[in-house]
């Protein structure tokens, strides 16, 4: 905005620099764009894409923390959702689900198992919209707040951490997310688990480099389906686990990362995570 006004003053004041001005604007419009494209950007404001370093005190060291998070997307799914919660729980492992909001109005007691088997549940928007990058500023802070209410009904938590839907973002959601006290978080790997119904292949993608800070994504919802017609994540996450515990990394929800942070002292909780 300052860079418009800026522009436009230029303008006014130098006519005669114009193509100036212009091209100022246009390089800004093509950065935010970019920025807004690529989840992994910190170009549009805070964005997690690795956990904060862990405690002083914990086992690790603060370069390398011995815990990653898994996060699970686009449920809760009513043939999926509590097959995953059993897995975790046989691995003694915790996460965090980004629920849709309007599922969990659908499903209310599946947000709630979510939660009292200690995992946590994220803000993913309230109907998962393809176009959610290009609402406005009040589409933007509605999806958010729909989908924290929807939350807060079904298990009376307040969601910490959001996520966009695909990742896409624009310049109205920073402000949006401040407001409501939400931490963008994205991910550092991924394996394409809604359009990939290998498991060998999503597996490697999840497991190539894996090492502690590591935010990994699945989806309950929305999940490719393997040759054998089960949802992808079933059959990666006991792998997952496997590998996770043979390189003794635990996995912990997003919210007991950041308290770690914060026990940690100097890394502000909503400052970011250098990548
Ligand atoms: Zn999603």
């Amino acid at each position: 905005m300052a860079l418009h006004g800026a522009a436009i003053g230029v303008v006014l004041v130098r006519p005669q620099w114009w193509p100036w001005a212009l091209s100022a604007v246009v390089v800004d419009q093509l950065v935010l764009t970019a920025g807004g494209l690529w989840p992994r950007s910190h170009l549009l404001g805070p964005n997690w894409t690795h956990l904060p370093p862990l405690a002083a005190g914990a086992p690790a060291t603060a370069a390398a923390p011995a815990a990653v998070a898994i996060t699970i997307d686009d449920g809760p799914d009513p043939e999926v959702t509590s097959r995953v919660l059993d897995l975790l729980d046989e691995h003694n492992a915790r996460a965090t689900f980004f629920c849709i909001g309007e599922r969990i109005d659908r499903h209310p007691a599946l947000a709630r198992a979510i939660v009292a088997r200690q995992h946590e549940i994220g803000n993913h928007t309230y109907r998962h919209l393809m176009r959610f990058s290009l609402l406005g500023p009040r589409g933007v802070a509605q999806e958010i707040a729909r989908a924290q209410e929807a939350i807060g009904a079904a298990t009376g938590e307040v969601a910490r951490f959001f996520r966009a839907p695909a990742g896409l973002r624009n310049p109205f959601l920073e402000p949006a997310l401040t407001r409501a006290n939400l931490q963008l978080v994205s991910w550092t790997r991924r394996g394409f688990d809604t359009v990939n119904g290998s498991a060998e292949r999503v597996l490697e993608s999840l497991t190539r480099h894996l090492r502690g800070g590591d935010i990994l994504l699945l989806h309950d919802g929305h999940a490719a389906r393997t040759p054998s017609g089960s949802a992808v994540i079933l059959e990666v996450l006991p792998r997952l686990l496997r590998a996770l515990a043979a390189a003794q990394l635990a996995s912990i929800t997003l919210r007991a990362a950041l308290a770690h942070a914060s026990d940690c002292g100097p890394v502000s909780p909503l400052s970011g995570v250098p990548s």
